[in-house]
């Protein structure tokens, strides 16, 4: 039987290693049968991401910090000429100071806070620019999101004010790109251990508490993220744009 992504392109943002939510995707999607073109941010990255490309069997590996225009630019340009066409991007990047998700909200500095939205939110409608043109027969962007956008999460401070852009943009790219039958979606995945996670204080004790008050009794396996990005990404997810789809053992249903 055929994968459920066969003969479609996807440009995947936001893997550092394997335990990235988007290694996890990357991984479906070529289950699927994919071909996949995954991204790094800096040289620091550069072998560990070539690896795992190789262990995926990856058509390419390119370099690209959301924070450059000109490395957008250069992204558009190299996928322009390989694969040549789009048919999904995958965008699972978020960065702010670790103090920042540590201290209270209040004492959040005016850079803090413009760096967690340039990175966390704004790179989302950088990266639907630069990669709109290249899906010409229509497709779909996928970005990851938390519950921590619309209820105050621990910790979580300005990367929750950060996701509740990144929704919100999710909303207004779905609506500009509709036309062009590019769909926009957020995956609202439960807590994961990964290095992005680790970078909030008392991430564990979040982790234990949605293990003990979901629905499903336990945490989020990346692999259930991944599995809603292949729908989304997919002829099943076609009628489904500007929508966040929780992905979280139901945790985001519970009052106390
Ligand atoms: P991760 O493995 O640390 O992935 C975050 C990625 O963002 C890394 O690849 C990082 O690259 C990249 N990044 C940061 N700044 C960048 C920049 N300027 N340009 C390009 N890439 C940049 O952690 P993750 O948990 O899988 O996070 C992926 C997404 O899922 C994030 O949006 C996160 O908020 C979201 N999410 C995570 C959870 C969770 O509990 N883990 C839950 C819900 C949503 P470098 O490592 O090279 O800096």
């Amino acid at each position: 039987m055929p994968g459920l992504l066969e003969g479609k392109n996807a440009l995947i943002l936001g893997v550092a290693n394997r335990w990235s939510l988007a290694f996890a995707i990357a991984r479906a999607f070529r289950r699927e049968g994919a071909e996949v073109v995954l991204t790094y941010q800096g040289e620091r990255q550069r072998a560990t991401v070539e690896d795992l490309a190789d262990e995926l069997g990856a058509a390419a590996v390119l370099a690209c910090d959301v924070t450059s225009d000109e490395n957008l630019d250069r992204l558009a340009a190299d996928l322009k000429s390989s694969p040549g066409r789009l048919d999904c991007v995958v965008h699972s990047i978020a960065f702010a100071n670790r103090e920042d998700l540590a201290r209270p909200f209040l004492e959040t500095s005016r850079s803090g806070y413009l760096l967690a939205q340039e990175i966390s939110s704004y790179s989302l409608v950088a990266v639907a620019r630069a990669a709109a043109p290249l899906m010409r027969s229509g497709g779909s962007i996928i970005t990851l999101s938390y519950l921590g956008a619309s209820r105050v999460v621990p910790n979580y401070n300005v990367m929750g004010v950060a996701k509740a852009a990144l929704e919100a943009s999710v909303r207004y790219l779905a609506s500009d790109l509709g036309p062009k039958n590019i769909r926009v979606n957020a995956i609202s995945a439960g807590p994961v251990k990964t290095a992005s996670a680790r970078g909030i204080k008392d991430f564990s004790k979040v982790l234990s508490g949605v293990a003990q008050k979901a629905p499903l009794r336990r945490n989020t396996d990346p692999g259930e993220v991944a599995d809603a990005a292949v729908f989304l990404a997919s002829e099943l997810g076609r009628g489904v744009t500007g929508n966040v789809l929780f992905v979280d053992a139901g945790f985001q249903v519970m009052g106390l």
